[in-house]
């Protein structure tokens, strides 16, 4: 069980905390906004009104003792940027923020953000990955520079292994599972000796550049 501050209430902070919460852990969650505050009352550890803006409130809830903190404002800057801020001098030990664009992003970074997400613009290049690449079944943004990305080998790897593919060298990416077209065998965590058979999905780490060029195999 790991333990979160949720700070904002909107769609993407609310949605956060309780699937969050759902999963088991601990999340508190503070807006000033009393309605949505109440709304998470029965679906949170600890909800709190107040400006999280001001050092008090957010040492009153226990901030500094969280493991991670989401900082879910959208338009107000300066909001957020004082937020993560206080966070980082509570000693909270790591601070994932929402952004509306790059230059929302590059202050929080500043600040001492650990990383900033941009959800809109996340979720686009997401679904133009998986919907315009030939191949992508799914991609998932792992950081700004890795992704996980799932597609289906290519036709002149079938009946090879992974050891003579050197795919680790050649195409700088690790393959994390094999999964048989019929969905019933999966290999987590495949060795050299593993081979790969006609229709197989691999769900495979690395840079976005090389996942790319992967696909165009
Ligand atoms: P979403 O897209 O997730 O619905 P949004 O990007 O439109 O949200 P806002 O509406 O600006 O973001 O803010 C989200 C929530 O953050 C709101 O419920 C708002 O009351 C709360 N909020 C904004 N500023 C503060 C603050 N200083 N302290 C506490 N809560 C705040």
């Amino acid at each position: 069980m790991k333990s979160f501050i949720v700070i904002g209430l909107g769609r993407f902070g609310s949605a956060a905390a309780q699937e969050l919460y759902e999963m088991g852990h601990e999340v508190i969650v503070v807006d000033r906004n009393e309605e949505a505050v109440n709304h998470l009352a029965n679906r949170s550890t600890h909800a709190a009104i107040g400006d999280a803006r001001e050092l008090e409130v957010l040492r009153a809830v226990g901030a500094g003792e969280c493991q991670c903190a989401i900082v879910a404002i959208g338009e107000d800057l300066a909001a957020s940027v004082l937020i993560t801020m206080n966070l980082k001098d509570l000693g909270c030990r790591q601070i994932i923020c929402k952004a509306q664009n790059e230059m929302y992003k590059r202050a929080l970074e500043r600040v001492g953000a650990d990383r900033v997400l941009i959800p809109e613009r996340e979720m686009a290049l997401r679904l133009a990955r998986s919907l315009g690449s030939r191949s992508f079944l799914d991609y998932m943004e792992f950081s700004d520079e890795y992704a996980i990305a799932e597609f289906e080998v290519p036709k002149s790897w079938v009946g090879k292994s992974l050891k003579s593919l050197n795919v680790r060298t050649k195409h700088q990416v690790s393959i994390l599972a094999i999964r048989s077209q019929d969905g019933k065998q999966t290999r987590m965590s495949p060795g050299g000796d593993d081979c790969i058979e006609k229709g197989d999905t691999i769900m495979v780490m690395g840079k976005n550049q090389n996942l790319q060029r992967l696909q165009r195999l």
